[in-house]
């Protein structure tokens, strides 16, 4: 099998490109790096299964070889880069759906949309379930991400029901692990870089919002589960196990044995006070629920930050 992962260079990507290599797939990375790492690739460029096309997906592509599978995957993901990047971030949610879907259906192939639990705004349900509209403010900062993704998901069913495209949409909640970006702005890197180095750590709000974060590597493989699935409907893929963003800082610190005070600063507008998965569907179609722990991701996570911030002097 041939699988196409945009957005290949990112974060999760990048673990995406790594699993479908290990079960066998010839596997294309397509990524225009705006937010990804050529470093998280470096591993797979003498795989003879592995390639990389530099292009920006909300720009249409040819692509000769025969696909398999199609997972889109490309869009700055994290508040401080949709912020930084606006309108790629809209382009990419919307044109790059429609650029991907096209690619889809043209090679008849199996495709998944990367949603996100972002689509569920500032939620009045919770724990959300995956029958829950959401709450967005259209016009706020947020809305640029979180609007490009209510399209794509439209986008995507509108051309599994016109189409007949082998389509998948995963709403993915705060996923974390190694690969992520030291300076990407997402509360895990901000606060392992800022624990590791004894500076003060940085609270929004009073840090009684909440999040719950999933491990990259249980969430890979709720991925891998669904595609094969005739399944088309959006299905929650994330961690339960809710915590405020105060507790998180403390689990951090100790974790780093750190003595990092910890400083509390404006909460960026919009910034959601509660999320967390209800995965029942997960379950019931996949057989998939998280296996790491809150503790072990961190401590792999945290090794990762570690020996990264070593090696280009930050520690
Ligand atoms: P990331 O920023 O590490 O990865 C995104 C990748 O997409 C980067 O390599 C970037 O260069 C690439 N990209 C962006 N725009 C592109 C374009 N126009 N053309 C080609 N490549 C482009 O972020 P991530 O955390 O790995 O997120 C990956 C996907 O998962 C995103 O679609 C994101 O919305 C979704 N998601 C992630 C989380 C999470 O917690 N990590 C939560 C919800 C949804
Ligand atoms: N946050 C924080 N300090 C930081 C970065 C983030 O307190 O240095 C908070 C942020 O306000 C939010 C939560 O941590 O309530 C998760 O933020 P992140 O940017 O990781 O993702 P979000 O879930 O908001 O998309």
């Amino acid at each position: 099998m041939r699988t196409l992962i945009t957005g290949g260079a990112g974060f999760v990507g990048s673990h995406l490109c790594d699993r479908f290599l290990k079960e066998g797939h010839e596997v294309i990375a397509l990524d225009n790096f705006i937010t990804g790492n050529r470093d998280n690739i470096a591993h797979l460029l003498d795989n003879p299964k592995f390639r990389v096309i530099v292009h920006d997906i909300s720009n249409p592509i040819e692509i000769p070889d025969l696909l398999d599978n199609i997972l889109h995957f490309a869009s700055p993901a994290s508040p401080v880069d949709y912020l930084d990047h606006p309108i790629p971030t809209m382009k990419v949610g919307a044109l790059g759906s429609h650029n991907s879907l096209g690619l889809a259906k043209r090679h008849k192939a199996r495709y998944l949309f990367a949603s996100t639990s972002e689509i569920y705004g500032d939620p009045h349900v919770h724990p959300q379930t995956e029958s829950y509209w959401g709450n967005v403010n259209t016009i706020g900062p947020r809305g640029v991400y979180d609007e490009a993704k209510r399209f794509g998901e439209a986008m995507t069913m509108a051309y599994h029901r016109e189409h007949k495209v082998d389509t998948h949409i995963i709403r993915i909640f705060n996923t974390y692990g190694e690969r992520m970006q030291l300076n990407d702005g997402r509360v895990v890197p901000n606060f392992m870089y800022q624990a590791l180095r004894g500076e003060p750590m940085t609270l929004y709000g009073d840090g009684s919002q909440t999040r719950s974060f999933c491990h990259v590597s249980d969430l890979v493989e709720g991925i891998y589960r669904l595609l094969f699935k005739d399944y088309h409907e959006p299905v929650n893929l994330g961690n339960p196990n809710e915590v405020t963003i105060k507790q998180f800082a403390e689990e951090i610190r100790s974790l780093a044995g750190s003595k990092s005070e910890i400083v509390y600063k404006p909460l960026p507008q919009d910034d959601p006070k509660q999320r967390k998965p209800d995965i029942t569907r997960a379950k019931t179609i996949l057989g998939w629920e998280p296996v790491i722990g809150r503790e072990e991701g961190l401590k792999r996570t945290m090794a990762y930050f570690q020996e990264r911030m070593k090696r280009t002097g930050k520690l």
